[in-house]
């Protein structure tokens, strides 16, 4: 029987997930599909009752609904928990099942320029791509800092995820970006000032659209290592299909595909 997987989010808007989703079932020989649902704020409840019925095996979960979706499944990782956002919800035997898929995206997005044990970064963002990103750099023995819009926010994340509070001034190995500034249809808007950027150090923005931010372009030009938001998509999305199916697709293929529909 065919595989019924999918997004929510609001507005549904331009994602790259089918894309992804559905290289990848061809690629492994997956007999399933991946819609996009567009679900209201709030929404998420109602939609996940109507799941049983509607046999949908995986969905991944976007913007708004992150936090909701933790609170509606019957079980749930530790990450997951700790994160205190789900992206991914998956059907099985023991009913929902909670995963959160960012953080493993950003470990193995970082993982070949590593190691980083007792490196300093500084995550610059303390919403839920921040905090997947704090956990998984916590998890690789680096010292985070956390500078944030909101100073409140972000010393509530740093004490619950084990980080501090920063600043750009101190130095710094790692400077990893979350926040939608520089995103389409903002492009040149930059979360750092050109003279913050430590020559030598590795920049990643999660942004993905544009793939370059002026963030990344800038840090490139001060002599910085740079990184894009689409490694980590790409990532991320192995992990959920790994999730369901027990196999992964490449990363090489997905990530190519993936930048050319950019
Ligand atoms: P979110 O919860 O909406 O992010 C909110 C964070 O962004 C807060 O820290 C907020 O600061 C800050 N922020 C928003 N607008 C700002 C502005 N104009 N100036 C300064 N700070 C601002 O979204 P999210 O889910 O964490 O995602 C953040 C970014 O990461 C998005 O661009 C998303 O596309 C990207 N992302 C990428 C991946 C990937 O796989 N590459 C995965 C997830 C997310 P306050 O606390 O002050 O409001």
């Amino acid at each position: 029987m065919t595989e019924l997987c999918g997004i929510v989010l609001h507005p549904s808007g331009h994602t790259l997930s089918p894309l992804l989703h559905e290289e990848a079932y061809r690629e492994l020989g997956l007999d399933a599909v991946y819609r996009v649902f567009d679900v209201p704020p709030g929404g998420l409840e109602t939609f996940v009752r109507g799941l049983q019925q509607r046999r949908i095996r995986q969905l991944s979960v976007s913007l708004p609904h992150k936090e909701d979706a933790l609170g509606l499944a019957e079980s749930s990782s530790e990450e997951a928990r700790r994160i205190g956002a789900a992206n991914t919800l998956t059907r099985t035997a023991e009913g929902l099942r909670a995963d959160n898929t960012d953080w493993l995206g950003v470990v193995r997005t970082l993982e070949p320029f590593g190691p980083w044990r007792g490196h300093q970064a500084v995550v610059i963002g303390a919403g839920g791509a921040a905090r997947a990103v704090v956990y998984a750099l916590v998890k690789l023995g680096v010292q985070v800092r956390v500078v944030n819009r909101t100073r409140e926010r972000a010393q509530r994340l740093a004490s619950e995820l084990g980080a501090s509070l920063g600043d750009l001034d101190a130095p710094y190995d790692l400077l990893i970006h979350a926040t939608p500034v520089g995103m389409d249809p903002n492009p040149e808007a930059t979360p750092v000032p050109t003279d913050a950027l430590r020559p030598g150090a590795l920049v990643f923005d999660a942004v993905y659209r544009p793939l370059e931010t002026r963030l990344l372009r800038e840090a490139r030009t001060r002599g910085c290592r740079t990184v894009d938001g689409l490694r980590m998509l790409v990532h991320q999305a192995r992990e959920q299909i790994r999730i369901w199916s027990g196999i992964s697709p490449s990363f090489d293929h997905l990530y190519r595909i993936a930048r050319e529909s950019l």
